[in-house]
């Protein structure tokens, strides 16, 4: 079944489910070894870094598993300004940051006018660099308007692709629906868009990621975010178990021979999960990994969970150790855009 998988890129739903039922260490060092072999077919042994600005942890949303939520006053609240941002931007781009992601809580606070002047500015600073985007749920006009203003690329997870488990993640408010039609309209507009989910989040069956899996081979994205669920104390799910990093790193291995060149990052959720896990996502089909540049006062108060790994690249000392890594299980990092790999 997973040579068939390796050879044609895709499972029927019968043949996904045994798959992650039944996860023996063979079928599992099987997946590893040709995802591996698949990412390196497409991408060799290059490792894109992306620089995570994480803008704001202001939210209006509620999301039961996400510790910036609204509802969460014990957060210390903060935002960036512009300057600010730009100011990460250019500590980036001298130490070979080629990307540079925006991610933040839903914060009212940064209308369109706001993200199309950061834009506008980071493209007319660094032309050579791609400006992706993270901030969730937003109209297709807004969506419209960022992306002229020159984003290249939209990373939202759609978190689970069962319509009751999402309903089970998220207050009324929120629905599937709106996520998936949200995601339709990045993918029409032309970002390279990045959809996803967790692993091991709350009330998850092996039928939800089936779901997920064929989800994502059906939605052709060209990035995929896959981390295991971690509790965040001050929140409704701040005493559930934290997702399995064994089952992060299959479905990783799965995702890389649905997709040969999709964009997949070893997550901070996996490299906080387990200590060396961004480097076993990386051996498990991964190519990405996303070290972040917030300013470092700022970094403890992103707590999306508990013990959330703050990869110290915005040294050169810390990028380094990043590059050493890397080096050591015999990838390398790359100064480069690190866009995906055409058919
Ligand atoms: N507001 C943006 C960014 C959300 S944070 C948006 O809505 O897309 C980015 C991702 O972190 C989320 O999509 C979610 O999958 C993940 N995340 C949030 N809380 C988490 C937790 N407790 N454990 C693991 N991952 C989490």
């Amino acid at each position: 079944m997973i040579h068939k998988l390796y050879e044609t890129g895709s499972l029927t739903a019968e043949e996904l489910l045994d798959l992650i039922i039944n996860r023996t260490p063979e079928r599992r060092e099987l997946l590893r070894e040709l995802a591996e072999k698949r990412r390196q077919e497409v991408y060799g042994r290059d490792v894109f870094i992306r620089g995570l600005i994480e803008f704001s942890n202001i939210c209006r949303q509620n999301c039961y598993y996400c510790g910036i939520r609204c509802g969460n006053t014990k957060v210390q609240r903060y935002r960036l300004t512009v300057d600010e941002i730009l100011s990460c931007c250019h500590s980036g781009y001298k130490l070979g940051f080629r990307t540079f992601v925006l991610q933040g809580g839903e914060d009212p606070h940064f209308t369109d006018d706001i993200f199309v002047e950061i834009i506008t500015k980071i493209k007319a600073f660094y032309p050579d660099c791609a400006v992706s985007l993270s901030l969730g749920e937003r109209s297709y006009e807004s969506f419209k308007r960022l992306r002229e203003a020159g984003a290249d690329r939209y990373l939202m997870r759609h978190e689970t692709a069962d319509a009751e488990h999402y309903s089970m993640l998220h207050p009324e408010n929120l629905s599937l629906a709106s996520r998936m039609e949200a995601l339709k309209n990045l993918k029409s507009l032309g970002y390279q868009t990045g959809c996803g989910f967790m692993v091991g989040s709350p009330f998850q069956k092996p039928e939800h990621i089936v779901k997920d899996l064929l989800f994502i081979k059906e939605f052709q994205p060209e990035m995929v975010g896959i981390g295991p669920f971690m509790p965040q104390k001050d929140t409704p799910f701040g005493d559930k178990p934290a997702g399995s990093v064994e089952l992060t790193l299959y479905l990783l291995s799965i995702t890389r021979l649905l997709l040969p060149n999709v964009l997949l990052p070893a997550t901070t959720a996996l490299g906080s999960a387990q200590q060396g896990g961004r480097e076993s996502g990386v051996l498990a089909g991964a190519n990405v990994v996303m070290p972040n540049l917030s300013p470092t006062d700022v970094r403890d108060k992103y707590t999306l969970y508990d013990n959330k790994l703050s990869i110290g690249a915005e040294s050169i000392e810390g990028l380094n150790a990043l590059r050493k890594s890397m080096r050591d299980i015999g990838y390398e990092v790359v100064t480069d855009r690190g866009d995906a790999a055409r058919e």
